[in-house]
């Protein structure tokens, strides 16, 4: 007997990543074999030099297709061996082992928005809907766009094991999130990626788009994030810890740096307006959500817990945000 194995990569895109996939049938006994495909077609390679290897790193359930069929995401490699450059889960694996004992975990809530042909999901056509007000976490046909498929989505996600820890309808209609976490730094970024390639597909069969612009609609619309929120265990235990992180990340060129790496939007979207903080202005604040880096009022009350760095835009990377935040906060909590 046989089982399909969907292989799924992460492209070369810019500014922000495609997901790929693709199908391999393979028998019952067989190990998941490192594949190949053609990186002239992904942004990944010349058209005379186009091999690029995909290596397995992550499996689950495949939950579209059933049965004992699986999906399994992969490292690009180049056939030298090297870490293809758009491999960030590379660089991120030294990272995670080099702070491991400091038990970094984290939550990462995806906002995204759905389209239907070039509009977002529930805007009329050719006019706009009632302003924003009543559709966060709201109830009603008048009021929520898509929830089916947001249904559907975090069935998938759960019959594939993944860590979800919940999902809300958000600000703008046809704009939802849902979260990961917490988990390590590579698990809660592979079962991102994974779950955001569920989302397309899930969403695929409606005939809709699902999109991690970060400023899906020009105007008084809120934009869509990544919030990530981020602890260790000295951070859980006490709050100096706390402070400790939120301080590191506003030391020297260290915003910047960040700012710079959480994804496509930032200047659009981290305008002050909107429960953002200006992209190029650091701050840090208790249940502040107009901070780039918010300390939950739980956190402060308790004295322990973790923090929230809301500056990553939709389409972030979690391999590249998590590297950042733990080679940042774990390196001053280190001293
Ligand atoms: P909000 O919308 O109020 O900002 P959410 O409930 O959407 O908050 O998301 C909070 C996230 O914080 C969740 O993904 C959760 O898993 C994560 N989280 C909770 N505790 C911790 C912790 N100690 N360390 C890291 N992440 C955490
Ligand atoms: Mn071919
Ligand atoms: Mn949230
Ligand atoms: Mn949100
Ligand atoms: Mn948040």
């Amino acid at each position: 007997m046989t089982f399909k194995a969907e292989y799924i990569w992460i492209d070369g895109t810019k500014p922000s990543a495609k997901l790929r996939s693709k199908t391999r049938i393979l028998a019952d006994s067989e190990e998941l074999p490192t594949w190949g495909f053609d990186g002239s077609s992904t942004n990944q390679a010349e058209g005379h030099d186009s091999d690029r290897v995909l290596k397995p790193v992550f499996s689950c359930p495949d939950p579209i297709r059933g049965g004992d069929n699986v999906l399994v995401l992969c490292e690009v490699f180049n056939v030298d061996g090297t870490p293809h450059a758009s491999n960030t889960r590379a660089a991120l694996r030294p990272v995670a082992e080099q702070f491991a004992a400091q038990e970094p975990i984290f939550g990462i809530e995806q906002e995204y928005t759905f389209f239907e042909g070039d509009r977002p999901l529930g805007f009329p056509e050719g006019g706009f809907p009632a302003p924003q007000g009543g559709y966060y976490c709201g109830v009603g046909a008048d009021e929520v766009f898509g929830r089916e498929i947001v249904e559907k989505h975090l069935d998938h996600c759960l019959a594939a094991g993944l860590g979800l820890s919940g999902i809300n309808a958000e600000v703008m209609p046809g704009q939802w999130e849902f979260q990961v976490g917490p988990l390590s730094p590579l698990e809660v970024s592979d079962h991102m990626w994974i779950a955001r390639w569920l989302l397309f597909r899930t969403a695929e069969d409606y005939g809709v788009s699902a999109t991690l612009a970060a400023k899906p609609a020009k105007g008084d619309w809120n934009g869509a994030g990544a919030h990530t929120n981020f602890s260790t265990k000295a951070m859980r235990e006490g709050y100096d810890a706390i402070i400790t992180a939120c301080e590191s990340l506003g030391e020297g060129d260290k915003p910047m740096e960040h700012v710079s790496n959480y994804g496509t939007g930032s200047q659009e979207r981290l305008t002050g307006a909107h429960e953002t903080a200006p992209w190029n202005e650091y701050s840090y604040g208790v249940s502040n959500r107009g901070a780039s880096v918010r300390i939950p009022w739980q956190v402060e009350q308790e004295k322990k817990g973790y923090i929230e760095d809301r500056r990553p835009n939709a389409d972030v990377d979690p391999y590249v945000v998590t590297r950042l935040m733990v080679d940042t906060c774990c390196t001053a909590l280190d001293k």
